[in-house]
């Protein structure tokens, strides 16, 4: 098959699935009313699928340091950080990092998904092991690819699994690096850190955690399941990003080995890329105090949340094992999720669909955010929606 029919394959494989006339996976957000409204499709939508947990998009303090940065620095870097796209801003924030997670040292990215990509890459070649999450965000996936190492997966979650592939490795535990997220982006659910900082302690091998769903989510300051878990003298690596909770674009790593900062010079994804425009550095420097003061957003997060789980599971969804931002209702097929999606978006309320290949083990997820931002009354609304939509086209779980 030319490389072109495999494309019209493709294509036509989405059609058979997709509805006609809705653009599922590209509708253009119109206009943006505030960090949970907007107009698409020329009619008003809830954004209830959008990581923006603590609702930062809009803050003013965010706003004001972009807009001085624009004004001072330009819209862009237009080089890399190794060549001419090294501002003090990204130094400044790289030490930002480091402080908030008393760390020795970060490095900040360009996205998250680079992030992973280039940590992943650079720590791990052609003679190691990856020991990764069989429910690991793609960008994961693709730093071991990237790295040519091996990749083993372990089940998602499963600790005896997670052991038993460490203990077939002998030797090679000490070159291997196991990869886990604080929050799971598809289910929703947290890495059972304690366990596997005990295996991988015992072991010895070096283990990476990616904090993109958890930060400014749990721990008192927002720094995530470490802190949540008081762990972070037993995790090597965490990697992160800007897109969530810190409301802009970008990625970080943080570590106390010393040789992080060799990373800046073997890692092609933070090498060949330009470097964060000043905007971004600027609010999000702004966005990281706010998420350390950030206590009362993140109790109206967690009420939120915990608020629209236990409705959907009163309600019979099949939901993700545990409550938290990412609540995905799970769905025996595409027709049946899309079908939900469908039906939330003709009440306005606009989430994320998952189809297979991109959710695990062949699911399809309807999958929903919540933010701090959200208000009672839009939480309430989300709830009384997929209500109604039960009552009307599903008997989904028993
Ligand atoms: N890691 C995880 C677990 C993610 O869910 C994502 C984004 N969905 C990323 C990394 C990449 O982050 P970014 O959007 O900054 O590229």
């Amino acid at each position: 098959m030319s490389l072109l029919d495999k494309l019209d394959t493709v294509a036509a494989a989405r059609k058979a699935v997709l509805p006609e006339g809705i653009d599922v996976f590209g509708m253009p957000i119109e206009e943006v009313y505030s960090s949970t409204e907007a107009s698409v499709g020329g009619r008003r939508i809830l954004f209830f699928g959008t990581n923006n947990y603590l609702g930062l998009t809009f803050a003013p303090e965010c706003l004001q340091a972009a807009h001085k940065a624009i004004d001072s620095e330009g819209t862009g870097t237009t080089g890399s950080r190794m060549a001419n796209g090294n501002y003090i801003g990204h130094r400044a924030l790289e030490q930002e990092f480091a402080d908030f997670y008393h760390c020795r040292s970060s490095i900040v990215f360009t996205t998250g998904y680079q992030a992973n990509l280039a940590m992943i890459s650079g720590l791990a070649g052609a003679n190691d092991v990856i020991l990764i999450d069989g429910d690991s965000h793609a960008s994961i996936y693709d730093g071991c690819r990237l790295s040519g190492a091996e990749i083993i997966r372990f089940r998602h979650n499963d600790m005896a699994d997670m052991e038993k592939r460490l203990r077939r490795l002998g030797e090679r535990t000490r070159s291997t690096l196991i990869i886990v997220e604080g929050i799971y982006s598809m289910l929703g659910d947290q890495a059972p850190l304690v366990d596997i900082v005990k295996i991988k302690n015992s072991y010895g091998s070096i283990l990476l955690l990616d904090e993109a769903h958890s930060l400014g989510v749990l721990g008192k300051t927002g720094q995530g399941l470490v802190e949540e878990t008081e762990l972070i003298d037993g995790v090597d690596f965490i990697t992160g990003t800007f897109s969530k909770s810190l409301g802009s674009i970008g990625g970080y790593c943080v570590s106390n080995h010393l040789q992080l900062d060799q990373l800046r010079y073997v890692s092609r994804p933070y090498i060949f890329t330009a470097s964060p425009s000043p905007a971004t550095i600027a609010s999000t420097r702004a966005a990281l105090k706010l998420l350390r003061d950030g206590t009362k957003l993140r109790s109206q997060l967690w009420r939120n949340a915990r608020k629209l789980y236990s409705c959907l599971d009163e309600l019979g969804y099949q939901l993700g094992p545990e409550p938290g931002p990412v609540i995905a209702t799970i769905l025996d097929s595409p027709q049946q999720a899309l079908m939900l999606w469908k039906g939330l978006f003709d009440y306005g309320i606009y989430v994320n669909l998952i189809l297979p290949p991109a959710a695990p083990e062949g699911k399809s997820l309807v999958r929903c955010s919540v933010s701090a931002a959200h208000t009672k009354e839009q939480v309430d609304y989300v709830g009384n929606t997929f209500a109604e939509l039960r009552k009307k086209h599903f008997q989904i779980k028993s």
